[in-house]
C-alpha cells in the first residue's frame, strides 16, 4: 500500500519562475485558442496540430508543452458546458513539475525554467522532515494573489500492511456527541472549549451577514478562513494524541461516518457532525496511523451508541450516560460506544486511504487559540470497569 502526503512550502517571490509560469500560462491559451477554432478536443490530435507550433513560438522545455496540451484539452472538453464560450485562463497558472524536471533535496529544489535548470533554496519546517526520507513525486508552484509564491510537494512511500503477525491492543475511537472524540483506552477529548470558539464565530458571522457591505465580505471570509484553520489545528492535535499512545501492531477502529450521515443518531448529533469536520479528523488518524504501521479498521456504527458494551443488550442513553436495562451496567455513553467499536474489531472491513497533509500555518493558530489540545483532553473521573 502506498501512502502519499503533500507540504506546501513558501519560498521568496522568484522572477524567473514567475516568468516561467506567465509564459506557460500564454501557451496554454495558445493551444486552447487553436484547439477552439480547429474544434479540436481530443489530447493526442491537439497534440499533432500544435506541439511544434507551441515548441517554435514559446521556449518551454517539451514536459511543459505537454502539460499545456493536457490542460488546453481538459479544459476545451468542458467548452460544450459552458455555453460554448471560448476557455480563457488566467495570466499565471499553476506549474506542474515531475521528476524528469525538477529535483528534491533537504536544502534545494533544482527546477526546470524558462532559462534552464535552476536551483531554489527552501526551508522545509522542521514538522516536516519526517516525510523526508520518503520519494518526491510530483511538484506545483502557486502564487496567490498576494504575490507569495509555494511549492507543493508530493511524497510517497510504500508501507508494510503485513498485519498477519500483528497481535497488538485494539482501540475503539468514537466522535461526536459530547466530546469530539472518546477512545476505548478512557481517553476524553472535550467539545466544551470548541463549542465556546464555534458559537463566537457563528455570532459574528451572522452580524457581518447582516450587514452586507463589500468589507464585511471580505472579513466574512477571513474569518471562515481562520475558523477553518482553528478545527484544521484541532484535528491534528487530537489525533496526534490518540495515535501517540498506540503502537505498529495496533488497531484503531473508527466509525464508517457515511453511514452516520443519514441521520442514524438524530438531529443533536447532526449539528456536530455537520459542524465539526470528524471526516477530516478520522483521515488525519487513519494517515498518522499508517505512517506508525497501525491498522485502521471502519465498522458499521448502528447499534454501537445503543448496546451495552458488558452484554450486548439494549440500554437508556440519559444526558451523556448510558445504562443497560438488562445487567445495569452505567458509564459515559460515549465511551460505551467507542467499548462497542474496540469489539468490533474482527468483523468488518479495512481501509486504507492516502490522505492529502495541509498546510497549517502555526502562527495564525496560535493566534486564535493560546493553549494546547491538552485542554480538551480529561479522564474520565470513575473509569468504569470492564
Ligand atoms: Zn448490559
Amino acid at each position: 500500500m502506498k501512502s502519499v502526503a503533500t507540504i506546501k512550502i513558501k519560498i521568496p517571490y522568484n522572477s524567473l519562475l514567475a516568468d516561467t509560469m506567465k509564459t506557460y500560462s500564454k501557451c496554454i491559451n495558445y493551444i486552447s485558442d487553436i484547439g477552439f477554432k480547429n474544434k479540436v478536443i481530443n489530447r493526442y490530435k491537439l497534440h499533432h496540430l500544435v506541439y511544434y507550433k507551441a515548441k517554435d513560438k514559446f521556449n518551454l522545455p517539451s514536459q511543459f508543452i505537454i502539460n499545456a496540451i493536457r490542460i488546453a484539452s481538459q479544459t476545451l472538453k468542458s467548452v460544450k458546458t459552458n455555453k460554448g464560450n471560448k476557455p480563457i485562463f488566467k495570466d499565471i497558472m499553476p506549474l506542474d513539475f515531475d521528476k524528469r524536471t525538477f529535483n528534491f533535496s533537504f536544502e534545494k529544489v533544482r527546477i526546470t525554467t524558462i532559462n534552464g535548470r535552476k536551483d531554489i533554496p527552501i526551508e522545509v519546517p522542521e514538522y516536516y522532515w519526517k516525510y523526508l526520507d520518503w520519494n518526491y513525486q510530483t511538484m506545483r508552484i502557486t502564487i496567490d494573489k498576494f504575490n507569495r509564491m509555494f511549492l507543493h510537494i508530493s511524497f510517497a512511500r510504500d508501507i508494510n500492511t503485513d498485519i498477519s503477525c500483528s497481535n497488538g491492543k485494539t482501540v475503539g475511537v468514537d466522535v461526536g456527541i459530547n466530546h469530539i472524540a472518546v477512545t476505548s483506552d478512557k481517553k476524553f477529548f472535550r467539545g466544551n472549549k470548541v463549542k465556546q470558539y464555534r458559537i463566537k464565530f457563528k455570532n459574528l458571522r451572522s452580524k457581518l451577514q447582516s450587514k452586507g457591505t463589500r468589507s464585511s465580505r471580505k472579513l466574512l471570509k477571513k474569518i471562515s478562513g481562520r475558523e477553518n484553520r482553528f478545527k484544521t489545528w484541532i484535528n491534528h492535535n487530537i489525533s496526534r494524541q490518540i495515535i501517540s499512545d498506540c503502537g505498529a501492531g495496533d488497531t484503531i477502529v473508527l466509525e464508517n461516518i457515511k453511514n452516520i450521515r443519514k441521520g442514524s443518531r438524530g438531529k443533536r448529533f447532526n449539528f456536530w457532525l455537520n459542524g465539526w469536520s470528524f471526516y477530516q479528523l478520522q483521515n488525519f488518524i487513519t494517515y498518522k496511523a499508517v505512517i506508525n504501521g497501525i491498522k485502521i479498521i471502519k465498522v458499521n456504527p448502528c447499534h454501537t451508541s445503543q448496546r451495552c458494551s458488558k452484554c450486548g443488550n439494549l440500554g437508556i442513553r440519559s444526558k451523556g450516560f448510558f445504562k443497560c436495562v438488562h445487567c445495569e451496567y452505567s458509564l459515559n455513553s460515549d465511551l460505551n460506544a467507542s467499548f462497542n467499536l474496540a469489539k468490533h474489531s474482527s468483523i468488518c472491513e479495512s481501509v486504507s486511504v492516502p490522505v492529502t497533509e495541509p498546510y497549517i500555518p502555526n502562527d495564525d493558530s496560535k493566534a486564535i487559540f493560546c493553549g494546547n489540545a491538552d485542554e480538551f483532553r480529561d479522564n474520565f473521573p470513575e473509569s468504569p470497569t470492564l
